[in-house]
């Protein structure tokens, strides 16, 4: 058992395996989530359960969260009852949640102000990264923070990256999202592409796959379109959260991101068809009702 005890917040779709690897690499874990069942669970594993976050913070050496935006981790670590109230001096908050990196710059002043150190450590990789423990980290906060903590985030993680102070992480991921939300339009314009002149996308995506043209984005992502594979993944619902906080931030920087707000609105059309809680491979269904036509091997 290692000595570390770490509170972690969040027990979704990506907090459930990550805090798993961190019980299987001997760390001791004290959880809490709203979903009680998840909680339970965890419990069955060996973790503690708290009964708040001021709770989990006061029994813990360092405090994790993986909640879905700004405003939950504002509230979970800011508000009332919240981690703020409950975390020692010298102990840090890392959050490697998705959110906007003016909302990490806010919580990170208000623990620091209490002594308390924040990372913040967005993650890429999904689900299955999370599974296996090889996810890809990028980290905003103190480089000494940062060399601290490492060997706990390479537990959840194939890379961890530091990108420089705090909010720096945050805006790597969203630059990770422009790329891929950009990378999914364009796998879906070229698909529509081939199957409008009558060439089987399919032999267009075998064809071109080890060129200049395939991605990480389009080994994912092509084979779902074609397989008409929707299941999330990662929902439509949030990449358009993640393209808010991009646009957000690009428009209080007075900088133009002409394809990323394109993009955004062809993912706001997806979820007013009723698709928001579908992978964003989705994106295609645009493309398909724009060419009346549908992409299949
Ligand atoms: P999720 O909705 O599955 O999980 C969020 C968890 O937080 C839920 O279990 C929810 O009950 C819990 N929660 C919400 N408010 C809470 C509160 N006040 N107190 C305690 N628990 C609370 O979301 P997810 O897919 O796990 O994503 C988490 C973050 O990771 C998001 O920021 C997302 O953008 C990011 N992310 C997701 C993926 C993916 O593929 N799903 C990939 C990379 C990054």
């Amino acid at each position: 058992m290692n000595r570390m005890k770490i509170g972690f917040i969040g027990l979704g779709i990506m907090g459930k395996p990550m805090a798993k690897n961190l019980i299987k690499a001997g760390y001791e874990l004290i959880v809490n989530d709203l979903n009680k069942k998840t909680v339970e669970e965890f419990v069955a594993l060996g973790a503690e359960s708290a009964t708040s976050s001021v709770d989990l913070a006061s029994k813990s050496d360092i405090i994790i969260t993986m909640l879905p935006n700004s405003p939950q981790v504002k509230a979970v670590v800011l508000g009332k009852g919240g981690v703020i109230e409950g975390a020692k001096s010298g102990t840090v908050v890392i959050d490697m949640s998705s959110i906007a990196p003016l909302a990490s710059r806010e919580v990170y002043a208000a623990l620091e102000a209490k002594g308390v150190d924040m990372l913040d450590a967005p993650v890429s990789g999904g689900e299955p990264k999370a599974i296996d423990g090889t996810l890809s980290v990028m980290v905003g906060g103190k480089k000494e923070i940062f060399d601290k903590y490492y060997d706990i985030m390479k537990v959840m993680a194939g890379s961890v990256v530091y990108v420089g102070e705090i909010g720096a992480g945050n805006i790597a991921k969203l630059c990770n999202q422009v790329v891929v939300a950009l990378n999914i339009s364009a796998v879906s314009e070229a698909l529509i592409l081939a199957k409008s002149a009558g060439v089987d996308p399919d032999l267009v995506y075998q064809a071109i796959r080890g060129g200049l043209a395939g991605s990480t984005v389009m080994e994912a992502k092509a084979p779902m379109m074609m397989d008409r594979n929707f299941k999330p993944g990662f929902k439509i619902d949030l990449h358009i959260k993640d393209l808010n906080n991009v646009l957000e931030t690009s428009h209080k920087l007075n900088i133009s991101l002409p394809l990323t707000s394109q993009v955004m609105e062809i993912m706001q059309a997806i979820k007013a068809d009723g698709c928001g809680i579908e992978d964003h491979a989705s994106i295609v269904k645009y493309y398909e009702k724009l060419a009346n036509i549908e992409i299949t091997r």
